[in-house]
């Protein structure tokens, strides 16, 4: 069964070379995986370790971890993590994240708080801009303002306005909007029941009742009690100049003495039980949750086996267990993993049940868990967990984001004194295995079981005021508030040192090649992978509009029927999806087949829609309710997105069309829950009528020979599916001209105005002229003073142009804020804020379009453009255009916003 392992892990010890190393540092050792070496520094004075990943990736990254275990409920590290960016000794700027973000182009740019560490981490591909990062994450950390005055602090945490009776506080509104999401909720269930009388039992993000008694004299004890060298590390990742970044960190850590490293680890009181609890996000059903708590693996081995072994005999569609589930009712049902800490978690969900059948879920799911234990070997199921898992290691390694995801896992082993660096330990074991192993099997049959039911809170009891929870007089805050914002206007100095954005112009970098054959479009585009991407464009123009609602449905279905074979041997996804064209627009039915290159593509999907032709009726039925889970989880967690697609009602063309394919359609799956309703053979017709038509496009990204034999396989799959006389249709569709109102259980606002450019595509000084008002209007005066999350203007291919607010306290006042832009817009000293907008536009524009990202998703922008006859010169020439621009164009652009503010679709989701 299982073979026994052997150690392919490549620990090379490299020979020590100190020729060239700052003399502050020693080098601890040099460990080689592949095409990275991991070098380990110790930084002596301080007791700093610094890892560096070494290869030739340009897209270097820097990751700062810091141990920070979560004492209280106040958010302290969470507030901390914010405010240590509003300004620091050599960077005086109350809005010094944003500056940063505008003015260094980058890839990646965050910080955030989990349970027992605080990480910083940026990603760029340009040396002047990392240096420059560098400098601003390294000072913001070890010398923040902060210290010398609470202004920032009270902005960041929570603050009271007398005047006006409101509350603002920048991780306040945050937690306000994180704690109305389910899947949060459901984590702090988890967590607080596992981990009981420990700090992990704690809320790192902060509880919304307990932020406001946070005091800043606590909120600079922590910060002293956690933030110095020895209790942090810093892994630095890709082609850098390793002596300059050692130096420039010896800078900011030299004055501090080595200490001991906080200790995070904890013994929780494991107990098996069950526990009831409540949930006041939307939604009417209960929640079945059971999780399983492992003993302390002290291996990255046993956790995988555990792993596995779960993916293939509990989560595999295929898997007796979900079989005998659905037979007993039991449909959907979820994993989530938990598992950075010492005891992995791993926890079955069933969602979205009726109250009644709560005890009947917790029967079954214990049934046919005692069941699992005597289980047979299933040989194909533990073969497709292992090609899948091959395929997932296969596409993490395309990943632009690698650096950042090998660097969070080196700050997590370090902060949970794991002592191998697990990212690579991990992937070698995996590459390994033949076989699942089933001995371990025996720590998750004996692991300790808890149990939590999760039902809506019901009670209408009234929310207490914040202020009177807090333990501030009330007389207090008008001087409190009055002073931050004295110190609001008075640090918004200009204290960054200028890129050269002309060195920071990109191509999108992927060489393409273009056939027709057999009247099909072929996009060859060519990358040096192990992966195959193909991706089918299928008009679907022909289609009657009284038929649209059964295209959409299908679309959905032959996703949801290919997730049987899939992610096994290839990831095959749908999407319905409208392009504009110089004319008119195009509707497709877009196909998305990634799989390693040594699959036929085709057989995945004609395997896909087998399994679809051979669904009864009943299979159908539970695809309803699918998507409209679906539209209820993207309501819930995509709340900015959700109110673009419910504006474009008001709006022509593509965008109309979109609309169509959300509302209206999530209304046509509720009336389908009737069961007179007949709506499964029109469904399954639809496969009949999509085929081979003129407009027909496939883009495969590959290497040459993989494409050749790709390029056959779809002329010989197409050869059969010519479709008769195709007929274009002319949708006509009713225009709805209301702003969207949409109500959500929860505490905060979210506020869009969209609008459409009615261009053919945004210009250069579109995206300046957003990046101007979010720099100098939005963010100052909706995100600082009114204490929202976030609030900006986007400018989006192909004409798109939005302003927006979210997490806001209070959407009306943001209303009247935007009203007013027009007006209040500071023009004066344009040179120097427009320099600013113009790295930022050009960050955002180059992120927009993926310029840094995969090949697969540069393939798939250039595909998206060739559809729409934009010439992708269009990328070049707009980024030279937006440095191009002078002041005297950038005011006309701004006269334009009034126009966009009158002419937009709203849309607004308020607290119910
Ligand atoms: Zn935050």
């Amino acid at each position: 069964m299982f073979k026994s392992f052997v150690a392919i892990i490549g620990f090379i010890s490299l020979s020590v070379s100190l020729n060239a190393l700052p003399n502050q540092y020693t080098k601890i050792d040099t460990i080689e995986f592949g095409k990275d070496k991991v070098h380990t520094y110790l930084h002596e004075n301080s007791g700093l370790l610094v890892r560096w990943i070494e290869n030739e990736d340009t897209n270097t990254s820097f990751t700062l971890g810091v141990r920070t275990p979560t004492t209280d409920n106040t958010g302290v590290n969470h507030i901390i993590e914010h405010t240590v960016f509003t300004g620091s000794e050599s960077f005086p700027s109350s809005t010094l994240f944003f500056d940063a973000n505008a003015n260094y182009p980058h890839t990646y740019m965050n910080a955030s708080t989990a349970a027992d560490m605080t990480v910083y981490p940026f990603a760029t591909p340009y040396d002047e801009c990392y240096m420059g990062l560098l400098d601003v994450y390294l000072d913001s950390v070890f010398n923040p303002q902060m210290i010398y005055q609470p202004h920032s602090f009270y902005e960041e945490s929570f603050y009271y306005d007398p005047t006006t009776n409101k509350y603002g506080g920048v991780v306040y509104n945050e937690m306000k909007g994180a704690n109305s999401q389910i899947g949060r909720v459901i984590f702090r269930n988890i967590r607080e029941n596992v981990y009981e009388g420990t700090h992990y039992a704690n809320d790192s993000g902060g509880e919304v009742e307990e932020i406001p008694n946070l005091t800043y004299e606590h909120f600079l004890e922590t910060y002293r009690t956690y933030y110095y060298p020895s209790n942090m590390i810093a892994v630095l990742y890709g082609d850098i100049e390793i002596n300059k970044v050692l130096n420039k960190i010896d800078k900011y850590v030299k004055n501090y003495t080595l200490a001991t490293p906080v200790n995070i680890h904890v013994t929780p009181e494991l107990e098996s039980k069950k526990v009831t609890a409540t949930y006041d996000t939307d939604g009417e059903g209960a929640y079945v949750i059971k999780s399983f708590v492992l003993p302390r693996l002290y291996d990255v081995q046993s956790v995988t086996d555990v792993d596995l072994w779960i993916n293939t005999y509990m989560m595999h569609p295929q898997s007796q267990f979900r079989q005998n589930l659905q037979s007993r009712g039991i449909d959907s049902l979820e994993i989530f993993k938990d598992s950075e800490l010492t005891h992995p978690i791993y926890s079955l969900i069933v969602s979205q049940i009726q109250s009644s059948d709560v005890e009947y879920v917790e029967t079954v799911l214990n049934e046919e868990i005692s069941n699992l234990w005597n289980i047979e070997e299933q040989k194909q199921h533990e073969i497709d967990t292992l090609e899948q898992t091959k395929l997932n290691i296969l596409q993490q390694d395309m990943d632009k984001s690698r650096g950042i995801d090998i660097s969070q896992s080196i700050v997590s082993d370090w902060v949970h004194n794991k002592d191998n660096i697990s990212y690579y330990t991990l992937k070698e074991y995996l590459a390994s295995l033949n076989d699942i192993n089933e001995n371990d099997i025996e720590v998750l049959k004996n692991a300790v079981q808890v149990d939590i039911i999760l039902t809506p809170d019901l009670d209408e009891e009234g929310i207490t005021e914040p202020v009177e929870l807090v333990f501030m007089e009330e007389e207090k805050w008008t001087n409190i508030l009055n002073d931050m914002r004295e110190w609001q206007a008075e640090y918004d100095r200009k204290v960054l040192e200028p890129t050269n954005l002309k060195k920071m112009i990109i191509d999108l970098g992927v060489k393409d090649k273009k056939y027709k054959k057999d009247d099909i479009n072929f996009n060859h585009y060519i990358s040096n992978t192990e992966l195959i991407n193909t991706e089918i464009y299928l008009p679907t123009s022909h289609i009657p509009q009284s038929d649209l609602n059964y295209l959409f449905l299908y679309s959905h279905c032959l996703q949801k029927a290919s997730e049987e074979i899939t992610p096994f041997e290839g990831i095959l996804k749908t999407k319905i999806i409208a392009l504009e064209n110089k004319e008119s627009y195009v509707p497709y039915l877009k196909i998305d087949i990634i799989s390693s290159n040594d699959k036929n593509q085709i057989e995945i999907l004609n395997k896909a829609n087998d399994i679809l032709a051979s669904k009864d009726d009943d299979w159908y039925r539970l695809q309803v309710d699918k998507v409209l889970g679906q539209f209820y989880g993207t309501f819930q967690n995509d709340i900015i997105s959700t109110l673009g697609t419910l504006t474009k009602g008001g709006q022509d063309g593509s965008k109309r069309y979109m609309y169509e394919a959300h509302y209206p359609f999530y209304t046509f799956c509720l009336n389908c829950k009737d069961e007179s309703v007949d709506f499964i053979e029109q469904t399954k017709q639809i496969f009949d009528v999509l085929g081979k038509r003129d407009g027909i496009s496939i883009g495969i990204v590959s290497n040459e020979g993989v494409a050749k034999e790709s390029i056959a396989n779809w002329q010989e799959y197409f050869e059969d599916k010519q479709l008769e006389i195709v007929e274009n249709y002319k949708y006509e569709f009713d225009k709805i001209d209301k702003d969207s109102v949409y109500y959500k259980e929860g505490q905060v606002d979210y506020l869009l105005y969209n609008y459409d450019s009615k261009k053919d595509y945004i210009q250069a000084i579109d995206y300046l002229a957003s990046a101007y008002a979010t720099k100098n209007y939005l963010q100052p005066e909706i995100r600082i003073k009114k204490g929202a999350y976030g609030s900006g203007m986007q400018a989006v291919f192909p004409n798109t142009i939005s302003i927006y607010t979210y997490r806001d306290p209070h959407y009306k006042s943001s209303i009247e804020i935007i009203e007013n832009m027009p007006e209040a817009l500071e023009q004066s000293d344009i040179e120097q804020k427009m320099r600013m907008a113009k790295s930022e536009a050009l960050s955002d524009f180059q992120g927009q379009f993926g310029l840094f990202s995969s090949d697969m998703k540069i393939a798939s922008i250039l595909h998206t453009l060739h559809l729409m006859e934009v010439d992708k010169e269009y990328i070049i020439k707009t980024q030279k255009a937006i440095l191009d621009i002078d002041s005297d164009e950038l005011k006309q652009g701004l006269e334009d916003i009034n126009e966009i503010i009158t002419n937009s679709q709203k849309g607004i989701c308020i607290k119910k």
